[in-house]
């Protein structure tokens, strides 16, 4: 089943530039940025520049450069926010997806948390 990429999506504007963002980390394949309502001291969004919608489409068709770089993007953040095991105390990873997931911008994104103790992963709605 193909996935179909909404090009108007915000996180697409804030690649383009349409749109401002607080860039943490930009590198050829991705982007780093401060999440607008941030739920914890630390709180950055990383993205791949191509259009993905979700983890499993970005996983299925994304190049092995792309998902080199967006990976080692995801842990050159949590080095630079001071959550890793040895310099900080740890994080949360977390990327929505669809209607269960309860993603609201369907463009790929990884939530890295940090900062304070998260408490338990799933609460009800
Ligand atoms: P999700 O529910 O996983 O799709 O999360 C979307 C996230 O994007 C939320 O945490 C929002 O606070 C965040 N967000 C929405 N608009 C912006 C923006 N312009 N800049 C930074 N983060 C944003």
């Amino acid at each position: 089943m193909p996935y179909t990429y909404d090009d108007q999506n915000i996180f697409a504007k804030i690649l383009r530039g349409e749109i401002p963002n607080k860039t943490v980390l930009e590198t050829e394949h991705s982007l780093a940025f401060h999440d607008i309502g941030p739920q914890a001291p630390v709180h950055v969004l990383v993205i791949p520049k191509g259009p993905y919608v979700s983890y499993d489409h970005f996983a299925r068709e994304a190049s092995d450069a792309e998902i080199l770089d967006f990976t080692r993007a995801v842990g050159k953040v949590c080095e630079m926010t001071g959550v890793t095991l040895d310099e900080g105390q740890g994080f949360r990873a977390i990327s929505n997806a669809g209607a269960h997931g309860v993603q609201e911008v369907p463009h790929l994104h990884i939530h890295i948390l940090g900062g304070r103790r998260l408490g338990k992963m799933l609460q009800p709605e």
